[in-house]
């Protein structure tokens, strides 16, 4: 299928659109389904991996589901935005699986993932600064305790800012259009977990793995709480290295993810 020529306004702002729909929808769909999963079918049957006692502030979910939509058309621009320099030539994303050897598939995503991490750890640790905190980043600490709709709740300006990341990526990194989009998918499902504000994570062998290595509710909402602490996206590395991680978390980790 050919795309018409993006550099026309009208096919442009009509290509937005579309990535608009599909951002958006894609976060009513996940963060709804676990909304309705964990919070609304049975909630007493997860109040042992509860992290917050607390409930969510009346007016909570309208305020992050907005703030979510205004993220979700910038994230639509940057989006059409990729597609032009696609069109023009300028990206490494590519359409034929044999472009690359088929390894390059999942290690493409690997290091895209990797520096993803990197990217926002460092950007994350930046908007902590006083200053840049009440201009950028305060609007997503005003979900103090987290819920499945808080994932996309940025500032516009920390939006731009977490937009920019995969079109700079693409101008360098080659990756199968299949595999851009599979990598934000895995972002949303991602953020989703991180602000459910409940331990999804196992109990057994599989739950320790994780719980040290990826992020998770409890990793995640001891951020909202403390600040000062747990700044990654997807993984735990970059807090281990730069020991950032909360002194609280494992012992909360382990006492949630045996919580029922
Ligand atoms: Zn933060
Ligand atoms: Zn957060």
């Amino acid at each position: 299928m050919q795309l018409p020529d993006l550099s026309d306004p009208l096919y442009f702002l009509l290509a937005t659109l579309v990535v608009f729909l599909v951002v958006i929808g894609r976060y009513v769909l996940i963060a709804g389904m676990f909304h309705l999963f964990f919070y609304r079918w049975k909630p007493a049957r997860w109040q042992g991996r509860k992290i917050n006692e607390r409930a969510h502030k009346p007016g909570q979910y309208r305020r992050e589901v907005t703030w979510s939509t205004i993220t979700a058309l910038l994230f639509a621009f940057a989006g059409s935005g990729l597609a032009l320099l696609w069109q023009k030539g300028y990206t490494k994303v590519y359409l034929d699986v044999h472009d690359y050897p088929l390894w390059w598939l999942p290690l493409s995503l690997i290091i895209a993932l990797a520096l993803h991490e990197t990217y926002y750890y460092w950007l994350h640790r930046w908007m902590h600064q006083p200053r840049v905190f009440r201009l950028l980043h305060k609007v997503h600490h005003d979900s103090n305790i987290t819920s499945p709709w808080t994932a996309f709740s940025f500032h516009p300006l920390e939006g731009v800012l977490q937009a920019l990341f995969l079109p700079l990526l693409l101008l360098l990194l080659p990756m199968h259009l299949y595999v851009v989009l599979l990598q934000l998918t895995i972002m949303t499902f991602s953020s989703v977990i991180n602000h459910l504000d409940i331990e999804v994570y196992p109990k057994g062998w599989l739950g320790r793995f994780f719980g040290r290595w990826l992020i998770g509710a409890t990793h995640h909402s001891l951020h909202h709480k403390q600040f000062r602490y747990n700044y990654g996206l997807y993984f735990t590395f970059w807090d281990k290295w730069k020991k950032t991680e909360s002194p609280q978390y494992r012992g909360l980790y382990d006492e949630k993810r045996s919580g029922g």
